[in-house]
């Protein structure tokens, strides 16, 4: 028997690679507090620093078996070419997820226009760069900025991810401006397509699960960050039972292990229902890599394997080795 086993890479659709920085250090009560200390460390990035840093952090990505990554950016466009550097120098595939702001955050997020802000995609395309658009959340665009971004996206074929009922208060603002749901805005703004990743979808309802499931938008869910932040448990089986598919993202990079984020993925979905095996194993690996893959528009990302002779996998029978990755071992056991 071969020692070592290939399997499509993991591809962490999701992440906000600065904020690896905060890890053991950001403390405050809740998601609010812990959103300032990040805006500081937000703050202290340059394009020196992210293409230094970020160069180590994919790495640890990749060594961690994520061969392709999501990059939901918003510290600015010199920031963005950088991190296309970094990726580069640590061999792992980059889409950059360009984050439109027009309001709130910090200044360095903001552009002043939708125009303004296409122009910096259209910099990014040009230069070669795989990306796609990311209205960073209906609290940072207002409607018109949503609505030229989505016919944007559709007219170029581009991923279009966007944060969307993370946190309760930002469905109550939600609400008090535009009288729906974060989702329903999407809907009604032209932001909601088959090439739409909503991120989070954690406290989403059963109208706006609707809307995803008709129009073939996935859901990228980021169960370490989610735990950490205190947001609460993605909708695991309602997303299942309208077949909505579901990629996952390392967000904060609090953790940076896919199998990880998969077993939490499994394990809300168990302690919620009261049952096992919610999700298939063979699914969830999918979640964990083609479709985190289709949400990027990536049709090729390298392979990773898995060493079958590390102790953590010692004794698993051959066909027993999927279900021992998920809920048995930890990213070590991946190379890439
Ligand atoms: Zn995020």
């Amino acid at each position: 028997m071969t020692d070592r086993l290939a399997l499509p890479g993991f591809v962490n659709a999701h992440s906000h690679t600065f904020q690896r920085a905060l890890r053991g250090r950001a403390g405050g009560g809740d998601f609010w507090a812990w959103r300032d200390e990040m805006l500081l460390e937000a703050e202290r990035q340059t394009p020196h620093s992210v293409r230094s840093n970020y160069a180590a952090w994919y790495r640890e990505m990749r060594t961690a078996g994520y061969t392709a990554i999501g990059e939901f950016h918003y510290l600015g466009l010199q920031e963005a070419l950088a991190a296309l550097e970094a990726a580069a120098e640590a061999q792992i595939e980059l889409v950059i997820l360009l984050a439109a702001y027009a309001r709130g955050g910090l200044p360095r997020f903001r552009q002043e226009t939708p125009a303004e802000f296409l122009r910096q995609v259209e910099t990014l395309r040009e230069g070669g760069g795989l990306v796609g658009v990311a209205p960073h959340s209906v609290r940072a665009c207002p409607a018109d900025w949503l609505e030229e971004i989505g016919a944007y996206a559709a007219a170029e074929g581009l991923p279009l991810h966007v944060h969307a009922d993370e946190q309760p208060r930002e469905i109550e603002e939600c609400l008090s401006e535009h009288g729906v749901r974060p989702i329903e805005l999407l809907a009604r703004t032209g932001c909601l397509g088959p090439a739409t990743t909503v991120v989070h979808a954690t406290h989403a309802d059963d109208v706006e699960l609707d809307l995803l499931a008709d129009v073939g938008a996935r859901v990228c869910v980021c169960p370490t960050t989610e735990a950490n932040l205190g947001d609460g448990y993605a909708p695991i089986e309602a997303l299942l039972e309208r077949g909505i598919a579901i990629c996952i993202g390392s967000d904060s990079n609090v953790r940076i292990d896919p199998l990880e984020e998969l077993r939490e993925l499994e394990g809300i979905a168990r302690r919620s229902s009261g049952r096992r095996n919610v999700v298939p194993v063979e699914t969830l690996l999918s979640f964990g890599s083609t479709e985190g893959a289709s949400a990027l528009g990536l049709e090729r990302w390298p392979e990773v394997s898995v060493q079958l002779d590390h102790a953590s996998l010692a004794g698993v029978d051959p066909g027993d080795v999927p279900g021992a990755l998920v809920f048995g071992c930890s990213a070590e056991v991946l190379e890439s």
